[in-house]
Parts: structure tokens; C-alpha cells; sequence
């Protein structure tokens, strides 16, 4: 019930006015967010580098509501992916489609895409296309596959575990040659489109992961991505990949930036690939939200900073 009110508080504009003028909300955002600008992303991916982490990086921002909004948003990118080629850091990059105008039509929000993947490729980077809620799946997934089409290969798509149309997205994707993050799924949706109970998003999840992992032994092209700091889900990934000859180099664990360190630095003494999700921007406020609705005892986080001061 505390999830659903805070990822319903995720969309009000009148508590995201109330909420990001206090200075707290701004240092407790600071956990998962480590800074607004562009410097502060590319410090960032240095110093994960520099313990053998990988990275992608999200210019925080969704649902705008005009063309030059949208624009902006794809120069954004197109400017973070200059700054991180200069600066000799590795790191793709995440966006989200509603980012660069999907709510005011498809070919808005394609050619948007386009000067980014252009700018990727030519700096050699893979573009993750992050998946907001089932109002832009299909959507989303059809651009995704028009960009492939149209040549882009460093193009990715994500998949909600929580879906049940999932398993048959997996496998479009899979024989499209199009690479998946796998996530359990972080937004609001209704019992007619996604598992209500968690054990079942987990255990689909795991059901997903070992599809995912089984196709990447025969294709190692398709490099899936599990997102989770779920123990369990990364147990049984490393389970199946032990049993079935899976190499480490044929898949990678993603975590987001912030959670789970401890986890992220251990995975990668392990000999596994591991790749941390850094958001960065002044549009911290949604993101923040499905974090302390992921796991409402961050709220207690919240409350001690706020008691502390
Ligand atoms: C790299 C990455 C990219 C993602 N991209 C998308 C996307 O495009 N679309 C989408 O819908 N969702 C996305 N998500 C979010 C995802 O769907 C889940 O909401 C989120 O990862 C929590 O699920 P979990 O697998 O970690 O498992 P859970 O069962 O939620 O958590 C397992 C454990 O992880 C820790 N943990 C999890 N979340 C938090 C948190 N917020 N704060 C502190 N500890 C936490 C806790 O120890 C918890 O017990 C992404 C997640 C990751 C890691």
C-alpha cells in the first residue's frame, strides 16, 4: 500500500513542487543521484571505473511536453556522450523515450533518438532504451526494433519481469538479435497486466533470466543484462550459468548506483562483468520516488537525515 501511494505520489506535480524545496529531499536524493551535471556523471564513471565497474548513464528526465523539450534532451545526450569520450571514461548510456517526446508522436521522439545513436555509434557506445509503464511498451518496443531495422546495432531494449506478455517479448527480441536488461519492474500497473504478488515477479523473473542466459550461450551478440540487487535472483543466475557452461563474459549483472555496494564490489572480485545505472540531473523527483517506493524503509533514511539536522 506505501508503494502504491508513493508511486502515486511519483506523478503529482503539486508534491514534487512541496517535496523538492526542501534542501533535505535534495541531500537524501543525493544516496542515488550523485550530482546535476555533466562533470559531476563523468567523476563519477572515473571513479566506478577505477573499481572495475562498468557503467550507464541516465540524463534524469521524462514525460515532456514540447518539441524543444525533447530536442534538448537529445542534445543533452548527445553533449554527455562528447564529455565522455573526452574524458577517457567507459560508459553507455540509459534513456527514456517519454525523454525525447513519445507523448507527441513517434516520429518526434524518432528522429530524436536518431542524432543520439548516430552520436553513440560513432564513439562506439551502446544505448539502453529504459521501460517506463505498459502505457509505452509497445511503443517503445516498436521504435526499439525500427532503429535496429534501420541499421543501429547498439541499440537495447528492457523487460519488466512483473509483465506477463514477457516471456514473448524475450523472444521477438531474442530472434531480433535486439540485447535485454531484465528488471522486475518498477512502476504502478494494473492485476490485468502484471503479477500482484512478488514471490510470482520473482520467480518469473528467475524464469526469464535462465531463457535470457540459455540464448546468450548460443548467441553471445545478445549479452543480457539481469538488473537486480535481489540475492536470490543473482544466486540462481550464477547457479545456471555454472550448471550450463555459461561463460561470465557472455552476460553482466547491473545494479544502480547507490545500492548494494558491498554486493556490486564482491560480484566483480568474483570475476563477473558488473555495470552500475548512474542518473544524474536536476529531474531527480520521479526517480527518487520509486526508489523509497522499491523499498519503503528508505523512508526511515529519510526520517533519521531529517531528525539528525
Ligand atoms: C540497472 C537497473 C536498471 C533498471 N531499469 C529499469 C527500467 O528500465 N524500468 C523499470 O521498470 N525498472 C527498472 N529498474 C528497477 C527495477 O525494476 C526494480 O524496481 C528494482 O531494481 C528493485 O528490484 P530488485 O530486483 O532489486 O529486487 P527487490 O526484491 O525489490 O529488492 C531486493 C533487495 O535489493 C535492495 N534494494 C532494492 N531496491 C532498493 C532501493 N530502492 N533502495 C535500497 N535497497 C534496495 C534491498 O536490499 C532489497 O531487499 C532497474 C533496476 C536496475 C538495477
Amino acid at each position: 500500500m506505501l508503494r502504491e501511494f508513493l508511486l502515486t505520489l511519483s506523478h503529482s506535480k503539486t508534491a514534487r513542487n512541496v517535496i523538492t524545496q526542501f534542501p533535505l529531499a535534495r541531500s537524501v536524493s543525493a544516496r542515488f543521484v550523485p550530482g546535476e551535471t555533466v562533470a559531476d556523471a563523468i567523476r563519477v564513471i572515473r571513479e566506478l571505473n577505477g573499481h572495475g565497474l562498468n557503467v550507464t548513464v541516465d540524463h534524469l528526465g521524462e514525460n515532456v511536453t514540447t518539441e524543444a523539450e525533447a530536442a534538448r534532451a537529445a542534445d543533452d545526450y548527445v553533449t554527455l556522450l562528447t564529455e565522455i569520450a573526452a574524458s577517457g571514461g567507459h560508459s553507455h548510456i540509459s534513456l527514456k523515450l517519454t525523454q525525447f517526446g513519445l507523448d507527441l508522436g513517434e516520429s518526434i521522439c524518432f528522429a530524436n533518438l536518431r542524432r543520439v545513436l548516430d552520436k553513440a555509434r560513432a564513439i562506439q557506445t551502446f544505448v539502453r532504451i529504459d521501460m517506463e509503464s505498459t502505457d509505452y511498451t509497445d511503443r517503445t518496443l516498436a521504435l526499439i526494433r525500427a532503429a535496429k531495422d534501420a541499421g543501429y546495432d547498439n541499440i537495447g531494449a528492457v523487460i519488466q519481469a512483473y509483465l506477463y506478455r514477457s516471456e514473448a517479448d524475450i523472444e521477438s527480441l531474442s530472434n531480433a538479435g535486439i540485447r535485454v536488461r531484465l528488471c522486475k519492474g518498477a512502476y504502478q500497473e494494473p492485476p490485468e497486466w502484471a503479477l500482484p504478488l512478488k514471490k510470482d515477479v520473482d520467480a518469473n523473473y528467475i524464469q526469464l533470466a535462465h531463457k535470457l542466459l540459455a540464448a546468450a550461450k548460443q548467441n553471445p551478440a545478445l549479452y543480457p543484462g539481469l538488473a537486480t540487487h535481489d540475492e536470490k535472483m543473482i544466486a540462481a543466475a550464477k547457479t545456471f550459468v555454472a550448471a550450463n557452461g555459461v561463460p561470465p563474459s557472455a552476460f553482466e549483472f547491473q545494479m544502480l548506483y547507490g545500492i548494494r555496494r558491498e554486493l556490486q564490489q564482491s560480484l566483480v572480485a568474483e570475476g563477473y562483468q558488473v555495470r552500475i545505472y548512474v542518473p544524474y540531473g536536476a529531474e531527480w523527483y520521479p526517480y527518487l520516488m520509486r526508489r523509497l517506493a522499491e523499498r519503503p524503509a528508505n523512508l526511515w533514511f529519510f526520517a533519521s537525515n531529517f531528525f539528525r539536522r
